[in-house]
């Protein structure tokens, strides 16, 4: 790398991030090259973002035809593009509505705010979100007090009041945490950030049911595990259940931003003119590149391809000595580590020419494109087996 990159970083943009020495500067597929001309098989993909591949050319196509054509007016008129996205997720979720945030955190935001705008309708007046342990739900203020991991929440206290979090799998805990003020259940259905950790079928279609009991909304935060990261277009899709609130976002742009919070119309009609809005949500050049992404996805069978090329992932993790279990859905895996070496072996990994993540000290996490072929994965495999190998000696 050179060094000079890292220097003038260092000297000008705030340190909020641990970066691994790669400075980046082309991709093309699977595939990333540093300023050296390395190449380096993307498993991670802008941290599931980047689905459909590197340099993808129809997304690169329909965004650079709506760049020429027309950017931005904001939300006070009608374009056709947003329109078009807002059919296509409706008819893929089977949701009703959509309203389209920047990002994760602000597609979650809304998600929130439309719980609280339902939870105050009639004489009751909830307006308290249930999450789980564990789980990641943005950086914003109230997201992280959604977020059930106290050690990212401490230093920014006092949170925004109105969170609480039960350990996930225990709906006997879920049921007792339910207040008079309660209106939502919050979870992620693989929580991605907090170790690449699946929740059961059964867990989850009972908290279903324990919503409709106690007529809380169920939001699912598809923000990492949407937009076919688990072999459907949205994770819920093969779990026997459909939650009232689902946001997704990362995959979703192809590599750019855009979040997107998608409600049951029953839900959605909380929500009047005015009560939430966005500058640059749902822009015209930003949801051609999403209806490209979801045409990508059709034309080229990645659902399929997400599912298949996932397996073969998974057999060839579990094969790898010193990975103890393989866990997560789809094309979404943490290889769990018989030793807590996941930071040396990302940072080895990266050196032999494998992009992967540590999320916690034992789990490194894979979200390899979902255009990823079976040599790449047999490639990974190896690469992954070699530097844990390395390190491990
Ligand atoms: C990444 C992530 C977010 C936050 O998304 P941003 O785009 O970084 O704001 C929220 N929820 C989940 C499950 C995520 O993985």
């Amino acid at each position: 790398m050179s060094a000079s990159v890292s220097a003038r970083a260092d000297a000008v943009l705030m340190s909020t991030y641990r970066r691994a020495p790669v400075v980046f500067v082309r991709g093309a597929g699977s595939w990333l090259y540093d300023d050296a001309g390395k190449a380096y098989l993307d498993c991670l993909c802008g941290v599931s973002v980047c689905s459909v591949g590197h340099a993808n050319p129809r997304v690169a196509r329909a965004v650079s035809e709506q760049l020429g054509t027309l950017v931005h007016v904001s939300n006070l008129f009608y374009t056709l593009p947003q329109v078009e996205l807002a059919e296509r997720l409706v008819a893929l979720s089977g949701l009703d509505r959509v309203f389209f945030a920047n990002c994760g955190a602000t597609a979650n935001e809304t998600a929130i705010k439309l719980a609280r705008r339902w939870g105050q309708q009639g004489e009751r007046r909830r307006h308290g979100v249930i999450s789980l342990d564990g789980s990641f739900h943005g950086r914003t203020l109230a997201t992280l007090a959604a977020t059930g991991q106290p050690e990212k929440q401490a230093t920014f206290q006092p949170l925004p009041p109105g969170f609480s979090q039960v350990a996930p799998e225990d709906l006997e805990a879920l049921a007792a945490a339910i207040e008079p003020t309660t209106v939502a259940v919050l979870l992620e259905t693989v929580q991605g950030e907090g170790g690449v950790r699946p929740l059961g079928e059964r867990y989850l279609q009972g908290v279903r049911r324990l919503c409709d009991e106690r007529e809380l909304l169920l939001i699912v935060d598809d923000v990492q595990a949407g937009t076919g990261r688990c072999g459907r277009w949205f994770s819920w899709q093969d779990l026997g259940f459909v939650p009232d609130i689902a946001t997704t976002a990362k995959a979703l742009g192809g590599g750019l931003p855009i979040g997107a919070c998608l409600a049951r119309d029953a839900v959605a009609a909380a929500f009047r003119p005015g009560d939430h809005a966005t500058t640059f949500g749902g822009g015209p050049a930003i949801c051609r590149g999403a209806l490209a992404v979801i045409e990508e996805i059709e034309q080229r069978a990645l659902l399929a391809n997400c599912a298949a090329r996932g397996a073969e992932l998974r057999a060839a993790l579990e094969r790898v000595p010193g990975v103890s279990a393989v866990r997560g859905r789809g094309l979404l895996l943490g290889a769990v580590l018989e030793r807590p070496c996941a930071e040396a072996l990302v940072a080895r990994a990266l050196e032999l020419g494998l992009v992967v993540n540590n999320v916690r000290p034992e789990v490194v996490r894979f979200a390899p494109p979902l255009s990823i072929t079976v040599d790449e994965v047999a490639e990974a495999a190896r690469r992954f087996a070699g530097a844990l190998a390395a390190v491990a000696s």
